[in-house]
């Protein structure tokens, strides 16, 4: 398998499937409360796609049985959704793919459930933090390492550990195309980006070293020594002007949802702050 590289008229189809997707999530989010039942957030999901005119990427992919992974605390991703009630105090990881004339988009949130704790909200701010490093070290001529590193020296520098087991992806008309985009690597190396790659970022970051178990579902991966864990993922495309944000509303200009604007501000001021 090779990279395959979007036409702009194809990356324009792309971005319009992204902002359903974003839109999906927007919903979703409403709905995110104690004693909400993940099953709950997978239905309002699974209808706002189809009312879309979209269809779910991950219901049957490879036989998994739902259209979002709702994966909670020290799970990690590909959590089933259930009859499990959201209590105060989880993180609730919610990653959401959908097809959309022909094409395909792949992000994921994570949300706290009522009050959390400090190291909670920290978890997710450098999550955050570290995709955005990420998708700002995404530049047409700079080498695909980079923006590992990058996801990953926030991540340490900060005291948490990057997932290993699951690495972001090429994304385009299949949800999994070359190349694989690992949370952790080194500057200068990969191959080198170029306008018209697509990928989906989506750093898993965890607060100490982890091993992971998948839970007898066959599915569910969690961490080995209970760690809490947050996944945030978007899907993006290399332009000659700097890296495009797919899976955000027409037009919109984005920074992390969750970084301290002051440290927004330290790192990207060139990143507008909208939500
Ligand atoms: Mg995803
Ligand atoms: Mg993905």
């Amino acid at each position: 398998m090779s990279i395959v590289y979007k036409r702009p008229a194809e990356l324009e189809i792309m971005a319009e499937a992204g902002a359903l997707l974003h839109a999906v999530h927007d919903l979703v989010e409403r709905e995110v409360a104690e004693g909400v039942t993940t099953q709950h957030l997978n239905d309002v999901a699974q209808r706002a796609i189809l009312e879309f005119g979209a269809k779910p990427a991950f219901l049957g992919y490879n036989g998994f049985p739902a259209t979002i992974n709702a994966s909670i605390n020290e799970q990690i991703v590909h959590g089933i959704p259930s009859g499990r009630k959201l209590r105060n105090g989880d993180l609730i990881s919610i990653d959401i793919g959908l097809h959309y004339k022909g094409w395909v988009a792949d992000s994921a949130r994570t949300y706290p459930v009522g009050q959390v704790s400090v190291t909670a909200r920290r978890l997710l701010e450098v999550t955050d933090a570290a995709l955005w490093a990420g998708i700002r070290a995404a530049q047409a001529g700079r080498r695909l390492g980079d923006v590992s590193w990058a996801v990953q020296k926030t991540v340490e520098s900060a005291g948490f550990a990057v997932v290993r087991e699951f690495v972001g992806h090429g994304v385009g008309r299949q949800m999994h195309e070359e190349p694989q985009v690992p949370n952790w690597g080194q500057p200068g190396k990969g191959p080198e980006m170029r306008p018209g790659m697509t990928f989906a970022l989506e750093p898993m970051v965890t607060i100490s070293r982890t091993k992971v178990n998948v839970l007898q579902d066959g599915w569910t991966a969690v961490t080995s020594n209970g760690s809490l864990s947050a996944q945030i993922e978007h899907t993006i495309a290399i332009t000659a002007h700097g890296p495009r944000v797919l899976t955000l509303p027409k037009g919109a200009a984005h920074g992390p949802i969750y970084t301290p604007l002051e440290t927004q501000l330290a790192h990207q001021p060139e990143l507008a702050l909208s939500r």
